[in-house]
């Protein structure tokens, strides 16, 4: 193993969810990650992230956990010209409809920033990305969309 001056072992890059519990990340190429969120059990409300009671009905204990496509449409949309430190910028933002029923606010990749080609009511699907790099170097990475390729 490669070493240091001062000995201690490189560590490797490591890919770190900028959240547990918000999505699956695939561990091979065969797998499609998937949102984790919450439905309903007596109304059906649909919610991204999971939540313990229902913002509809206000019933503890009916939010049943579900797994969440990925698949959506563009709502509206926006390109970010600033970006806290450790993030990119310029970068597109704005909120997915999912087919499950939850609106999401989301990064958007796949495109340029300026690029024409985004268009409200535009179908996306989920992907897992990096999203900024912490101190100690590692990828930080989170749920975002992208234009189906049609
Ligand atoms: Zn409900």
């Amino acid at each position: 193993m490669a070493e240091q001056p001062n000995n201690e072992p490189v560590t490797a890059k490591k890919q770190i969810p900028v959240q547990e519990g918000l999505f699956y990340q695939p561990q091979s190429p065969e797998e499609k990650p998937y949102l984790i969120g919450s439905k309903c059990t007596v109304c059906g409300y649909v919610s991204f992230p999971k939540l313990t009671v229902c913002p509809r009905c206000v019933q503890k204990d009916t939010m049943a956990e579900v797994h969440l496509s990925g698949k959506g449409k563009i709502d509206m949309f926006s390109t970010c010209f600033a970006a806290l430190p450790g993030f990119q910028a310029p970068s597109v933002q704005g909120y997915i409809n999912l087919e499950e029923g939850a609106r999401i606010w989301s990064l958007i990749t796949g495109t340029g920033p300026s690029d024409e080609a985004i268009k409200n009511g535009m179908d996306v699907e989920l992907v897992i990305g990096k999203v900024r790099t912490d101190a100690d170097g590692n990828d930080i990475m989170s749920y975002q969309f992208r234009p189906v390729k049609s």
